[in-house]
């Protein structure tokens, strides 16, 4: 009796932190699902709510810059399989530590040098933030060098629509056009041309008035109906975040990028 007691309280304590350790992975995984399917909800609802009668829906991007693999994981497990990431270094990481179906987009600032890095992904699913000739050029040159079995990167244009001078994107017309077709070149088969992508101002995208027309959506609502005319296309648009989504949806978005609206706060860039 006594020998079974004093087992007992020895092994007590690395139960209980077996069992608290299980729990926090069970709440972490239901913190994430609801929010998720939260948000896809409310997506949906903005979708019979502005009468978008686009026969594909939008898409929901999960945005998991500096959040834990696990996280994603978590994610993965629910049946999410697309995701967008900021920096290289990170996304490389990910890519090798999850699975290799996993759909990632790159939603950061592109770096010409970083191009052949990223390319080198093979489950490298977009990059959002094609802002130049030359990066796309380096994007279609080492993604036939190193991975070209993989599909091609399917690309979209960043528009700077808010003319704020430290966001990165394209407004000039001459060279958006240039860009544009750089991708209907013969020598391109390793990136396509898929959309267009921009963030909004911060002062745009926190405005709670319901008649509100968010004008750098406008904005880049009407580069994709410029550009569809001319060059007969049909380009998505990725538009909107945690604070102005709807917004985006009521707009005519194709897709949304939510981080903090699905995985929480996040810590600060290092
Ligand atoms: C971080 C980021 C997001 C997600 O922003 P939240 O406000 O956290 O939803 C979306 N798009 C881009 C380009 C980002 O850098």
């Amino acid at each position: 009796m006594i020998r079974g007691g004093q087992r007992l309280i020895r092994f007590l304590p690395t139960y209980r932190t077996t069992q608290i350790n299980r729990i926090s992975t069970m709440t972490r995984k239901d913190e994430l699902v609801t929010n998720y399917e939260s948000i896809l909800a409310q997506i949906r609802d903005a979708e019979a709510k502005y009468g978008i009668n686009n026969k594909d829906q939008v898409m929901l991007l999960a945005v998991s810059k500096l959040k834990p693999a696990s996280d994603v994981q978590l994610l993965y497990d629910h049946g999410i399989r697309h995701f967008g990431e900021n920096y290289v270094q990170e996304l490389i990481e990910k890519s090798i530590a999850l699975p290799k179906d996993i759909n990632w987009h790159f939603i950061g600032g592109l770096q010409s040098n970083k191009c052949k890095d990223l390319a080198k992904i093979p489950n490298l699913y977009a990059v959002e933030t094609v802002d130049s000739l030359k990066k796309a050029n380096k994007l279609n040159e080492a993604r036939s060098k190193y991975n070209p079995d993989s599909p091609p990167i399917n690309c979209f244009i960043q528009i700077n629509t808010s003319n704020e001078e430290q966001k990165s994107g394209l407004s000039d017309e001459s060279e958006i056009f240039e860009i544009i077709e750089f991708f209907f070149n013969s020598n391109t088969k390793n990136i396509n041309l898929i959309g267009l992508m921009t963030i909004g101002s911060w002062e745009t995208s926190h405005n709670n008035d319901p008649d509100y027309i968010n004008l750098d959506f406008e904005n880049l609502v009407n580069w994709k109906s410029k550009i569809d005319s001319k060059y007969n296309t049909n380009l998505k648009l990725s538009m909107g975040m945690s604070a102005d989504f709807k917004q985006a949806i009521k707009q005519g978005t194709s897709e949304v990028r939510v981080g903090t609206d699905i995985f929480g706060v996040r810590p600060a860039k290092h």
